[in-house]
Order: structure tokens, then C-alpha cells, then sequence
């Protein structure tokens, strides 16, 4: 089957032991429009090396933080990579609060969205996608009726494993419906039988040792297109380009 690939371009603050949930983090976050951003060097490092793998060509989409365009120094490095012809931008919310881990709110999740939007968007122009992950996976059924309401065509949160039920009202497969009633596409990512095989899970033994395998096992082609298409999505984070002192490459076979 054809692979899809993403990234998502979390900072180190965006973890949600820094900020954005309510019960983990260590920053209050009062309001989900966060201001003056500033990128940590690690992730301006990070995003150097991606832009070195980005040159071979691969076809990747950005799921970029809204709040990020607030750093002169991390817009300069996403405008060489819309200056790429492989690149396609999507969203990944606005400051990256993890909103079915608080109480639902219809009204901020749907303003938050269009403030995202709208800024992504102008951003990226003709390399803009209405295509949405979730912050920290955190998806949950109310939040689809919002996103087709945004204009989201495609949604990339669902990781559809026993390890993530707990963020999703107890059920991935409701959350799934949900969307797909909204009129929204749903790529869940690659899982193994142990569980996810993206994101954190490349990194994370004993799952980064199967998430590996999975994704080494054979040379998928690859899209750009996941809405016309099922697709194998697979994603990783910037910062993972820091790991290994810069040399950390996504586990693609050779030929990627
Ligand atoms: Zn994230």
C-alpha cells in the first residue's frame, strides 16, 4: 500500500508535561491563544536536519503549530520548506492544548480552529491542506462536528490501539464514526500488535522496536494525496531530529 508521511513540529513546551493539559502540566493554560512564541534551539536545530532530509524529495505534509509563526527564526526555516515542491502544510492546532483532556468546549475548540486556520493557511497558500492531528492525540467525538464546521476535510488523530483508549471517551472506534459522520476523512496511524508505531512510539522501547520493523518492513511508495486514497500514515516529530546528535532519520527503508 501507499505511505503517507507526516510530521508534527512540537517544541519541547508543547509537551504536555509542560502545558496544555490540565492535570500533567506544569504551565497553567488559561486560554488556548497563546502568545509570543519563541522556537528552542533544539528544535531550530531539529528542523535544520528535517530540511536535509526534505531535500531528497519525499513528499511530507507539516502539521504545523499555529502559535509557531510567532518566531521569526522557525518561520524562516517553514519558508524554505514551502519553498519545496514536496511539502504540503495542515494544522496541529494553535498552542497545542490537548482539548478532550478537558472539559468539552465547543465554542473555544471551533474558535480556535478558525484563528489556526485562517493563519496556516495564509501562511502556506497554495501548499495549505484542511487536514487536522490532534494535539497529544487527544481526539474525542464532540470535537467533529467543530472541525467539518472549520472546513477540515481529513482528520489524522485516531491511533486505533488499546494504549489510547482512555484519551478517546473509552472508544476509538465511536470517535471514528463521529468523524466520519461529520463528513470528514479519518487516517488513523500505523499501529503494531503491540500498540502505535508513530510519534512517541518510535522512541519508546519495547513499541519503538516493532514501529521500526513496521515501517522498514517494505518500501512503500509515496503520496502526497491521503484524501483520494487509503493510505499507511505514518508520523514523526521534528525534535525526533535531535536525537542520535542530528543524525536521526524517520525508519523508512533505504531508498526513502
Ligand atoms: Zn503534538
Amino acid at each position: 500500500m501507499t505511505a503517507w508521511l507526516s510530521v508534527d513540529t512540537d517544541d519541547l513546551l508543547h509537551l504536555p508535561s509542560n502545558r496544555g493539559h490540565p492535570h500533567r502540566s506544569s504551565q497553567k493554560m488559561p486560554h488556548w491563544q497563546t502568545r509570543d512564541y519563541r522556537a528552542s534551539q533544539r528544535l531550530l536545530d531539529a528542523t535544520d536536519r528535517f530540511i536535509e532530509w526534505a531535500q531528497q524529495g519525499s513528499p511530507v505534509t507539516i502539521f504545523l503549530i499555529a502559535e509557531q509563526l510567532d518566531c521569526p527564526e522557525f518561520t524562516q526555516r517553514m519558508n524554505i520548506l514551502l519553498s519545496m515542491p514536496n511539502t504540503t502544510f495542515a494544522c496541529h492546532g494553535w498552542g497545542h492544548r490537548c482539548w478532550s483532556a478537558w472539559p468539552e468546549d465547543i465554542k473555544s475548540f471551533s474558535d480556535m480552529l478558525v484563528h489556526s486556520r485562517d493563519r496556516i493557511s495564509k501562511f502556506s497558500g497554495k501548499s495549505w491542506r484542511p487536514w487536522f492531528r490532534a494535539p497529544g492525540g487527544y481526539i474525542e467525538s464532540w470535537m467533529a462536528g467543530p472541525l467539518a464546521g472549520a472546513g477540515f476535510r481529513l482528520d489524522s488523530s485516531i491511533n486505533p490501539s488499546r494504549w489510547v483508549n482512555r484519551k478517546m471517551g473509552g472508544d476509538w472506534s465511536k470517535v471514528k464514526q463521529s468523524i466520519e459522520q461529520s463528513g470528514i476523512i479519518e487516517r488513523s496511524w500505523l499501529t503494531t500488535w503491540l500498540g502505535p508505531a508513530c510519534g512517541p512510539a518510535l522512541s519508546l522501547f519495547p513499541f519503538s522496536f516493532f514501529a521500526k520493523r513496521a515501517w522498514n518492513k517494505k518500501s512503500f511508495p509515496l503520496t502526497d494525496d491521503p484524501v483520494n486514497q487509503e493510505v499507511v500514515t505514518l508520523y514523526w516529530h521534528l525534535l525526533d531530529h535531535s536525537r542520535s546528535s542530528g543524525r536521526w532519520k524517520p525508519p523508512l527503508s533505504k531508498s526513502k
